[in-house]
């Protein structure tokens, strides 16, 4: 048996040597006090820390109005499901969400997955039997769950170059006319925090007759006047033939889902196996999500994004005062680039050691060689004292460590 498990050791060695091991910070959130919470060092030992990169960007995971849903369904009908959504798991709670997802998306129909993750891949994978001979042109930086799912379709698959529209072109026009085409791609990529073409990508889509199919993950809640995203924004929520979210970040529950027609749903409900054989979403979580997205589409959620904005302005202005390199696309997310993992992790250490401030360091695969980072995620629960707090200790560390200032990254 040693051969096994000197494999298993070798394998978790190589990811040591090459500074990639990842290890889990424990930490606690305090409800009613995010975005404070309590990390458990290693060795027993608390203390008090804010979080700074987590994705529950507006707060909702501690709203008064989501957790009174999840309560109360969680009195009425009990902790799970009890099945697959075929077999005894389909619950009013879920058609309910599904039904508040659709409204928000201005689509026909929605359909609920065990998280934006199993969405994506369910639904990219499944689409190549729902059309034979389906190519995907796929952005470069798309999302891991995206990459999988179009691998794991198996069939054609174009890369484009990082929102790069005239490589997307010179890949749609050599290809057969008359191929069924889709592309895929994301609305805000999380890591640099920059947009998505979607209208250049929209008109290409109908110039070469292709579906569109959007990542709006890290947008629903948080873009546009009811919180459906970047494409309800920019106005072209319309033009897209398949959104997908997730009800884990804005929207601090848990689940994820895809918006299209009442035909296309059907067909991806009916075909993937991602949707088909698993346990339904328990209903209280299924209430929450409601409660949330139906919150965040109203006048109280536009007040939260335009203090999400506000707060995020704040501290990107704030940081690239002391000069420090902070990538800058006008979105809600402030990486502040390091460049080395070794840097960054230290950084991270002392961040969480001496100031109490949570915030992971992200480095390869996750990002790119050479540009490891540290990204934070203001939201409207984080105050004036603790941007203050983030901002004072960023500017000792930097200067502790004698690292460079530089020209903000546009
Ligand atoms: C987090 C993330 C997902 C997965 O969402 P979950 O609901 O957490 O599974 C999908 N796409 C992108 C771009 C993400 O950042």
């Amino acid at each position: 048996m040693t051969r096994y498990t000197d494999a298993i050791d070798q394998s978790l060695q190589r990811l040591h040597d090459e500074g990639r091991y990842r290890t889990f910070i424990d930490i606690e959130r305090r409800q009613g006090q995010f975005p404070h919470a309590e990390w458990t060092r290693p060795d027993g030992s608390r203390k008090e820390i804010t979080v700074w990169c987590g994705n529950d960007y507006l707060g909702m995971g501690q709203h008064p109005e989501v957790l009174a849903a999840m309560h109360q369904a969680l009195d009425a009908t009990g902790a799970g499901s009890g099945g697959t959504r075929n077999i005894s798991g389909t619950t009013v709670w879920h058609r309910r969400l599904e039904a508040e997802l659709a409204d928000l998306h201005r689509k026909e129909a929605a359909l609920v997955f065990t998280s934006a993750y199993i969405a994506n891949d369910a639904t990219l994978s499944t689409l190549r039997t729902i059309f034979p001979g389906l190519i995907i042109y796929s952005d470069a930086l798309n999302h891991a769950s995206m990459i999988e799912g179009v691998r794991r379709g198996g069939g054609e698959k174009r890369i484009f170059r990082h929102n790069d529209v005239a490589h997307l072109r010179e890949l749609l026009s050599r290809d057969d006319p008359a191929a069924p085409k889709l592309i895929a791609f994301e609305s805000i990529y999380s890591m640099d925090g920059d947009f998505g073409p979607i209208r250049d990508i929209c008109d290409l889509a109908e110039e070469f007759d292709a579906l569109t199919y959007i990542d709006e993950v890290h947008a629903v809640g948080m873009y546009g006047p009811r919180g459906a995203g970047v494409a309800e924004r920019d106005g072209q929520m319309h033009r897209i033939d398949i959104i997908n979210g997730t009800l884990a970040k804005a929207y601090g529950v848990f689940g994820g889902y895809i918006a299209a027609s009442a035909r296309m749903v059907d067909a991806v409900r009916s075909y993937a196996p991602g949707f088909i054989f698993t346990t339904s979403l328990p209903p209280a979580v299924a209430a929450g999500a409601a409660a949330s997205v139906r919150f965040l589409k109203g006048e109280g959620g536009q007040a939260l994004r335009v203090q999400h904005q506000t707060q995020a302005r704040i501290l990107k202005t704030r940081l690239k005062g002391m000069g420090l390199p902070i990538i800058d696309h006008g979105s809600h997310i402030v990486p502040v680039h390091v460049g080395n993992p070794v840097h960054c992790k230290m950084l991270s250490d002392m961040l969480l050691e001496d100031h109490g401030i949570y915030v992971q360091p992200i480095n390869f695969p996750t990002v790119p060689r050479g540009t490891e980072r540290l990204r934070f995620t203001p939201s409207p629960v984080h105050g004036p004292q603790e941007i203050d707090r983030l901002v004072r200790a960023m500017d000792a560390l930097w200067a502790q460590c004698a690292l460079n200032r530089a020209e903000a990254v546009a």
